[in-house]
């Protein structure tokens, strides 16, 4: 079995109690197994209880939604990574479809997050994907490339780009029940690599599918040897749903 990633993106939901409910059940319901990690992005007032709740399970990490790339200053209402890492944080997520296309963040931004993440110590986990309109014109593969581009651009250090990881997020897929198919995201995975590689990356970029993935299709999914892992959002929220689902890969 090759190594698998689950994360669970609980976007705006989950305070402190109940991650802190969610975190004692899901220990109740898991143990650490080889090879599988579990990383958990709850809101950013969570990060603390999660992280404590789970500080004796070295398979589990927690991190941020979102970061800004100053660590301090009249920044108001943003996150700093530092402040993040103090509570516990040890990954973020950057540039997320909802960060992108609700919030307004640039390809540019994203890339000074993932830069700024790295310099903090923080690993980072660069969301791309593109949206229905981009597929149906047949430029999945120029809209992730602009999305990479920027990143390739400001991290140019090659031990910073091995601490990096993508999660291939279609935006029509994420929320709306409907998901990628296992070879169509397989292919976009090998594309992001083949880029990255002909940009000069290191190595295999470890690559996560996202976007409606639920207990009925994680198995098919994760059959992809291309795909090393998933990113989940609506799935990840309860902690039964959520156990039965890292337990499906391994
Ligand atoms: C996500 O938030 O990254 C996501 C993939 O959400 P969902 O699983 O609900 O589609």
């Amino acid at each position: 079995m090759r190594p698998l990633i689950y994360a669970a993106n609980w976007k705006l939901h989950h305070g402190p109690s109940a991650a802190r409910e969610f975190a004692a059940r899901f220990l109740e319901l898991t143990r650490p197994v080889p090879d599988r990690d579990l990383w958990f992005f709850p809101p950013a007032v969570s990060l603390a209880s999660l992280a404590d709740a789970f500080r004796r399970r070295s398979d589990i990490r927690v991190g941020a939604q979102n970061v800004h790339w100053e660590l301090k200053g009249a920044f108001t209402g943003e996150l700093s990574l530092a402040h993040a890492a103090e509570v516990g944080a040890t990954l973020t997520l950057v540039g997320h479809s909802e960060r992108r296309h609700l919030f307004g963040e640039t390809d540019e931004q994203s890339a000074r997050k993932v830069a700024a993440a790295l310099a903090a110590g923080v690993t980072p986990l660069l969301c791309v994907g593109e949206t229905l309109a981009e597929r149906e014109a047949g430029r999945t593969e120029e809209a992730v490339r602009r999305q990479l581009e920027p990143v390739s651009a400001l991290v140019a250090d090659a031990g910073d780009r091995a601490r990096v990881l993508v999660a291939y997020e279609p935006v029509w897929a994420i929320g709306t029940g409907r998901n990628a198919t296992p070879k169509d995201a397989a292919d976009v995975h090998r594309y992001i690599r083949r880029h990255l590689t002909e940009r000069g990356w290191p190595g295999r970029v470890r690559v996560l599918y996202g976007g409606s993935v639920n207990a009925g299709n994680a198995l098919a999914l994760l059959a992809e040897p291309d795909l090393d892992g998933v990113l989940v959002g609506g799935a990840s929220l309860a902690a039964e749903g959520w156990a039965e689902i890292v337990g499906v890969g391994g």
